[in-house]
């Protein structure tokens, strides 16, 4: 192309498009190039903007570098100094935010860029008080939550887990039907002054770190609607860590077994009401959903990010592979179904009770369109994309599991079904 013509193009550019107007005309369009994620950060309330720059820089700093060592041997990996970082930065006391869901959206989405394990293993901490915050229950809030708020702000770590799943039990305790004919192993009985614990979790993120759990059990020789939350800790007799399962992706954070032999947990450590986990249990999925989804968002991006700079450095042919306009395609579809999740995922966090089926919906949305976006980046880099220096492929495996947890997709997708079965599936809409 000759400079006559590049400079005629340069000045049909919307950005220069723009001076043609008078002043008033300037003002109605907006004309300036930022960066996706500039544009996005701007649209965010002004308290999570703040948060998601600081999660950024946090990840750029603290993440990156731990990033692919962890993913190679997570076994030689601690986890605790990054934990201990993101405690006293202050990205694990922020449960009772008037904007958490967002908060954490954002903050879960910066993290899992960077590396899916490392951000499974700050941000399971969530998951874990989330019972003792959701169940809405003084005396819980008193005696555990605000104790547990208090030392977090004071930037002492103490990590949590959240522990529903059991052997023979995983989409059965996600949703009603399954649960309804669940085969439970964990049961609690009634003892003076408290409950003795049975049984065993599985699959537990960050349950061989955690100091303290959030433990799910029926009553003895009951169904899943006596469930009970109990706060179970480290050092009571009895609780162990079991065996520790070699996973494909999310490889820096333990998913662990938990052992119950008869341990006793006080009464005044049963979190909410006895028979009040089964609600307990849902809520936490609600609020925490979104936040998976946002984090499969993360992979997304990070895979997207990392194709973009393949683009710009590699030539093919006599020109940069960013050049040819088929890849500018891809990459465009790729922008837009990040932008389509992310928007789904934020639309679903606006109001801090969460809803069930607009939280399913963003889980879903988000973990499948990071696996469809990180396939496109290993489709665009061919062999590069396989390498495990490049990180994409380290997106490709940690978004896989996000359409796995917190119910599997199916599951989610059952969720939006349950929730809006009356007033729009089976209804006039009237509902
Ligand atoms: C790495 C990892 C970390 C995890 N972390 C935690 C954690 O921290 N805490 C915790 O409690 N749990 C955790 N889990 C458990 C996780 O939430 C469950 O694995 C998940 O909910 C799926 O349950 P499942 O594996 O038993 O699958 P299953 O329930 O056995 O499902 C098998 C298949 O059947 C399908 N299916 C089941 N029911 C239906 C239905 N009614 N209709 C249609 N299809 C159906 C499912 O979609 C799936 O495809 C973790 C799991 C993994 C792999």
């Amino acid at each position: 192309m000759d400079s006559g013509t590049l400079e005629r193009i340069e000045k049909l550019r919307m950005e220069n498009a723009v001076g043609q107007l008078d002043l008033i005309g300037r003002r109605l369009v907006y004309g300036a190039e930022h960066s996706m994620w500039e544009l996005d950060t701007r649209r965010l309330p002004w308290s999570v903007r703040r948060w998601r720059r600081k999660a950024r820089k946090f990840a750029e700093q603290h993440i990156r570098p731990l990033a692919p060592e962890a993913d190679l041997d997570p076994h030689a990996f601690d986890p605790m100094p990054v934990i201990t970082k993101a405690t006293e930065w202050g990205f694990q006391n922020n449960m009772a935010d008037p904007r958490a869901t967002l908060l954490h959206s954002a903050v879960a989405e910066e993290f899992a860029t960077e590396c899916g394990g490392i951000a499974l293993a700050i941000l399971a901490h969530n998951l874990g008080v989330a019972p003792l915050f959701l169940s809405g229950h003084l005396p819980t809030w008193f005696r555990h939550f605000f104790p547990l708020y208090w030392r977090l702000g004071r930037g002492k770590p103490r990590p949590m887990a959240f522990a529903i799943t059991e052997p023979g039990a995983g989409s059965d305790v996600e949703e009603p039907e399954g649960g309804a004919a669940a085969r439970l192993v964990t049961a609690a009985k009634k003892v003076g002054g408290g409950y003795i614990l049975n049984g065993s979790k599985t699959f537990i993120s960050g349950g061989a770190v955690a100091d303290w759990v959030t433990v799910f059990a029926t009553l003895e020789n009951e169904g899943l609607d006596s469930w009970t939350c109990f706060l179970v800790k480290k050092g009571m007799q009895g609780f162990s860590v079991g065996r520790c399962e070699r996973k494909m992706g999310q490889r820096a954070c333990d998913a662990s077994e938990l052992i119950f032999e008869d341990v006793f947990v006080p009464d005044d450590h049963v979190v909410g009401r006895p028979r009040g986990g089964w609600a307990i249990n849902r809520n936490t999925l609600n609020y925490s959903r979104p936040v998976v989804g946002a984090m499969a968002l993360g992979h997304g991006r990070g895979a997207f990010e990392r194709c973009l700079d393949f683009c710009r450095r590699t030539r093919l042919g006599n020109k940069r592979v960013i050049d040819y306009q088929d890849i500018q395609i891809e990459l465009a579809d790729m922008m837009i179904s990040l932008w389509a999740a992310r928007s789904t995922i934020w639309h679903s966090c606006r109001r801090i009770i969460a809803n069930q089926s607009l939280s399913a919906a963003a889980k879903v949305a988000g973990s499948d369109t990071a696996f469809k976006v990180c396939n496109q980046a290993m489709e665009i880099m061919g062999d590069h994309g396989y390498l495990h220096a490049n990180g994409v492929e380290r997106s490709w495996r940690d978004s896989r599991l996000t359409q796995i947890y917190e119910g599997t997709n199916q599951i989610n997708r059952l969720a939006v079904i349950e929730q809006q079965w009356s007033s729009d599936i089976d209804g006039d809409g009237s509902a």
